[in-house]
């Protein structure tokens, strides 16, 4: 099982936590690196769509 985006192969899948199911036919493995990276790019999305002082605080913390 490889990484839809690095194609670096998914050490320790887990359905419930690398499979990102976009519809009923279509779902992608993703692994938790670029899971991490996914969730820092979402915080920066928020952070740029919703510039409040609480999202910005959230978005910084690592
Ligand atoms: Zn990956």
């Amino acid at each position: 099982m490889d990484c839809a985006l690095c194609k670096k192969p998914i050490e320790k899948y887990n359905a419930k936590l690398n499979q990102l199911k976009i519809d009923e036919s279509i779902s992608v493995e993703i692994c938790s690196d670029c899971i991490d990276k996914f969730l820092n790019w979402q915080k920066t999305l928020f952070a740029t769509l919703f510039p409040t002082k609480a999202a910005k605080k959230w978005a910084s913390k690592k």
